[in-house]
């Protein structure tokens, strides 16, 4: 198992990325974080170091950040660039991105652990996706006139129209689940309205943010526009959110954090979008198709080893059928092939960190001792790297942190319920509202369930269906905002009145 069994086919692009010291990327051009100092990425397969990167810290945050501003500026090559010339920029950096898809999938394997095929199928094309999608946007971003009728000033006449501005200098912060795919949504839609940009990647997976921002430089990208500072969350992150000289924080990642973002946020006042946790209910109507709901149930949770802020991890099943799919779903997760994400024949690869391996351990400790039961996996698997089993907790009851927070691990637990009624109200007993999932082949049934459930994306007889024009985001404790879709455009414009009398 590791990186070492299977180094023989690695990419050669991402082999020899690997081995140079990560930088900052400033202006264009790379360097060292200001204070010299370096930080280690490692192969969750195997917890060995797999890279070091420059650790930005205030000093550069500073920096990149001047140099956004600069870039900003109202003669900058990027504000005097067309909506046309922006759009064709943002395609070619697609295009670049696609003609390295299997470099990046690689270094997404290595970097996160995922499995490799999926990062191939997945997270490359959905970031190629979004970056076109929005290089379409750029053209189309258009305001309106409005007849005005002023009670105060009879028999005059206005002229009103109004522009959707971008909002200027954007800092992002984005997690370590899908590295690639979230600078992707990130990124794509501020360029596309004429933000510049300093992105933060988590510092569990900088590279391919990195290898990224090689992109941008050889797309053209004038000077500025993006930079991208890696570090740690309480220091570059937590210097980028309370700059004064940032317009917008845009975050994915924990509530926890998101709640620290705001605060940190208020000092200047900055827009603020949060893409945040989940609990997601998944409900299975005992009308389904039971075969297809059983598998969509189990990749709903198991996907990305369970690291997705809408993952399915509470399913709920009507009780005459609760036996059989849980059943069928523990037999799923025994079947999954876990395994290090380079090796083409995984289906679930480790987590991302011991940090995370603790964490899910100590919730499946916690749920056991309150009482629930593994009826698949239950523990750590192997003795080196981070993987846990797919596992499938039964005799749960609604009050166990198990149920109520979110794990972030390949871990659901599975309820029975009685009515529409009865799960409507467990499914929406919770602090978060990201997604939901609803099996049946009642549409009607499936439509009003739709509606009563307080989530940002509901999927009906399907499961983690993403797309560039379909609006992503969360009720209640999972966000503010939503990313893709022409929604996303909103979250970095702004919207300004001008009237003229006549
Ligand atoms: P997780 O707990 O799953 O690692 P986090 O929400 O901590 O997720 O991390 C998501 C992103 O937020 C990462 O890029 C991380 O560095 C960053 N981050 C963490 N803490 C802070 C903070 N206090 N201020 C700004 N960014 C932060």
């Amino acid at each position: 198992m590791g990186v070492a069994t299977v180094s023989a086919n690695i990419h050669p692009g991402a082999a020899s990325f690997v081995t140079k010291k990560g930088k900052i990327l400033i202006n264009n051009k790379w360097s060292d974080a200001a204070s010299g100092k370096t930080f280690a990425t490692y192969d969750p397969a195997t917890g060995e170091v797999l890279a070091h990167v420059a650790e930005g810290d205030k000093a550069d945050i500073d920096r990149a950040v001047a140099a956004a501003r600069k870039a900003f500026e109202p003669n900058s090559p990027w504000r005097k660039m067309t909506a046309s010339e922006r759009g064709r920029l943002i395609w070619k950096f697609a295009d670049l991105l696609e003609q390295n898809t299997e470099e990046f999938a690689t270094l997404e394997a290595m970097d996160n652990g995922k499995p490799l095929t999926v990062a191939r199928a997945a997270d490359v094309p959905l970031a190629v996706d979004i970056l076109r999608y929005m290089a379409g946007w750029a053209t189309k971003i258009e305001g309106n006139t409005i007849p005005i009728s002023v009670p105060y000033a009879p028999g005059a006449k206005f002229f009103v129209y109004t522009r959707r501005e971008p909002i200027g200098v954007v800092g992002q912060i984005i997690p370590w689940n899908f590295p690639l795919l979230m600078a992707a949504w990130k990124l794509a839609p501020a360029l596309a309205t004429g933000c510049t940009v300093v992105l933060k990647p988590a510092e569990q997976t900088p590279l391919s943010a990195l290898r990224l921002g090689e992109l941008v430089v050889e797309a053209g990208f004038p000077e500025g526009v993006v930079n991208i500072v890696p570090g740690f969350g309480e220091t570059a992150g937590a210097a980028l959110t309370a700059h004064p000289d940032v317009d917008k924080i845009a975050f994915t990642g924990s509530t926890e954090v998101g709640k620290l973002i705001l605060h940190a946020a208020a000092g200047n006042l900055k827009k603020v979008s949060l893409e945040l946790g989940g609990k997601s209910p998944n409900v299975i109507f005992s009308d389904a198709d039971q075969k297809g709901a059983i598998q969509g149930a189990a990749s709903a949770i198991f996907f990305n080893q369970g690291q997705c802020c809408c993952a399915g991890s509470r399913l709920y099943i009507e009780k005459s059928i609760f036996d059989n799919v849980v059943e069928g779903i523990s037999d799923q997760a025994k079947k999954i092939k876990v395994g290090p994400g380079l090796d083409p024949s995984t289906q679930m690869g480790p987590l991302v960190s011991e940090e995370q391996l603790n964490r899910v351990c100590g919730y499946l400790e916690s749920g056991f001792s309150e009482g629930a039961t593994a009826a698949a996996g239950g523990k750590k698997h192997g003795d080196k790297g981070y993987f846990v089993e797919p596992t499938v907790l039964v005799n749960t009851n609604p009050k166990m942190k198990v149920v109520q927070e979110e794990i972030f691990g390949p871990v659901v637990t599975a309820t029975p319920f009685t009515d529409v009624e009865d799960v409507v109200k467990q499914g929406n007993d919770n602090i978060y509202g990201l997604a939901a999932g609803i099996w049946t082949k009642d549409i009607s049934k499936a439509h009003r369930m739709a509606e009563l459930l307080g989530a940002g994306t509901v999927w009906i007889n399907c499961y983690n269906i993403f797309d560039a024009a379909m609006p992503f985001g969360g009720y209640k404790q999972s966000g503010w905002g939503r990313e893709m879709g022409h929604d996303a455009l909103d979250l970095y414009l702004q919207k300004k009145s001008v009237c003229t009398m006549l």
